[in-house]
């Protein structure tokens, strides 16, 4: 079971843990959230699946995420006889644990039902899901339904200007990711997903594109000037995705067979080739755990600040009682140490020279 978002983050982050918690830090390393947003069956829950790497959201040609759903991942300890559980957990189900993933999807369709009814209405009630597994990084993903123009089923008539509103709720906050997604098969250049990411992030600096359903464009056309961002530039640009379609989705077709035949897609189209590092999940996978990385080098001086603080009043206090503080000085000293070589460690691996740190 793959699980390309976080595969080379997850090594640093928990070395960075173990030497906080060595320390007796509380200090960890908070992530950005990442949020999904765009237009309705633009492909936003088929993305975020492909990242987890585990079939578990409703997804459809209809609407089909109709609350936020704040997806935690939690990373577990591996057992050592290999024989590692992944379940989920939902705050409204507290103390059930569900190994089964058909069967959250399942759940979050019924939650979803219980509060928004069962004829398309649309609820701002977050749907609170924890996945615990040793394959992920612990970090928040939030899916959110779609832009939708038209009102159906029980939706009110201003049922734009409100889903509108809960996706802002979201993505305004300066430590969220933004995942646009826009379809290529539609109008690119009307992109809902874009116009929208730019009003919470004017400036683009943490927007990602994301263009699916090449696989379903118009003959003879291509999506390439989009991804190469000269229709729309953006600061951190765009990675073109084939996800798997309805009939796949009703075939049962699993997320390893979706990426082999997404692979072989772009292997099959010249037009792409040229444009391998902006083509396929993997790539997405990448760019994000590339950010993740450019975070956590961005708050590792402040965390050594205040690692280094604590230890100065850790001294003090012991000083004060008479005691002795060498041992511990001396350990902190050297946890500082091997903190600065991660940050040069960091530092040379987000600029591309060390792919020694890398395990993929
Ligand atoms: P959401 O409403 O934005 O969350 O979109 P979903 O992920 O639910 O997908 C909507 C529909 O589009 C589903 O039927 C998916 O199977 C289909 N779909 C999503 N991405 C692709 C893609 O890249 N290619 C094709 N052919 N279909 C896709
Ligand atoms: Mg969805």
């Amino acid at each position: 079971n793959a699980a390309p978002l976080g595969h080379n983050v997850i090594p640093i982050v928990n070395k960075l843990q173990d030497i906080f918690a060595q320390l007796g830090s509380s200090s960890t390393i908070e992530l950005p959230q990442v949020a999904v947003v765009g237009s309705q069956s633009s492909g936003k829950s088929s993305v975020l699946e492909a990242l987890v790497g585990r079939d578990f959201l409703p997804r459809g040609s209809d609407i089909c995420t109709r609350r936020p759903l704040v997806l935690q991942l939690l990373q577990t300890k591996r057992k050592p006889d290999g024989t590692d559980e992944e379940y989920g957990e939902f705050l409204h189900v507290p103390g059930k644990r569900f190994y089964n993933f058909n069967e959250i999807r399942k759940e979050i369709q019924a939650e979803t039902d219980r509060e928004a009814g069962g004829n398309k209405g649309v609820s701002d009630k977050q749907i609170r899901l924890k996945i615990f597994s040793p394959n992920v990084l612990d970090i928040t993903l939030v899916d959110l339904p779609g832009i939708t123009k038209v009102p159906v089923g029980d939706q009110p008539s201003d049922i734009e200007a409100r889903i509108r509103t809960m996706i802002m709720s979201y993505i305004k906050l300066p430590s969220c990711l933004i995942l646009a997604v826009t379809p290529a098969n539609s109008d690119l250049a009307n992109s809902d997903a874009l116009q929208i990411a730019g009003n919470a992030d004017p400036d683009g600096y943490r927007t990602i594109g994301v263009i699916t359903k090449l696989d379903i464009m118009d003959r003879g056309t291509d999506a390439r000037n989009f991804l190469l961002g000269k229709v729309i530039p953006l600061r951190l640009g765009y990675v073109g995705v084939v996800n798997r379609s309805q009939e796949d989705i009703m075939l049962n077709r699993t997320i390893k067979d979706a990426l082999a035949a997404e692979e072989k897609f772009f292997r099959s189209r010249p037009v792409y080739n040229e444009l391998a590092d902006r083509c396929g999940v993997p790539q997405l996978a990448k760019k994000l755990n590339q950010i993740l990385v450019q975070h956590i080098k961005t708050v590792l001086p402040g965390l050594k600040t205040r690692i280094s603080s604590a230890l100065v009043s850790v001294a003090k206090e012991h000083a004060s009682y008479g005691e002795i503080t060498e041992s511990k000085a001396g350990m902190g000293a050297l946890l500082l140490n091997i903190l600065s070589k991660y940050s040069e460690a960091f530092s040379s691996m987000v600029e591309g020279k060390n792919e020694e740190m890398s395990t993929s």
